[in-house]
């Protein structure tokens, strides 16, 4: 019983690890705000959660775009 709980335990370790490991990964590749154009609608990154979202419903404070209020706010 116990090696069973360890075991899930190792496991839902390792998959958080993976999950921050590639969320500081993601993080740092894009680190700073970029316009990506295309045939498509313009997007653009928010600095705080990093979610590409059309420029057209961005929030701007000063020189730093966010995807929502919230990020806005925070
Ligand atoms: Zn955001």
């Amino acid at each position: 019983m116990g090696t069973i709980i360890r075991t899930l335990l190792l496991t839902a370790l390792f998959y958080l690890l993976a999950r921050v490991v590639q969320y500081f990964l993601s993080r740092f590749l894009t680190s700073s705000p970029k316009v990506e154009e295309g045939d498509g609608p313009i997007l653009v990154q928010c600095v705080k959660c990093g979610t590409w979202t059309p420029k057209e419903t961005v929030f701007k404070r000063g020189e730093h775009i966010y995807c929502s209020e919230n990020c806005a706010a925070g």
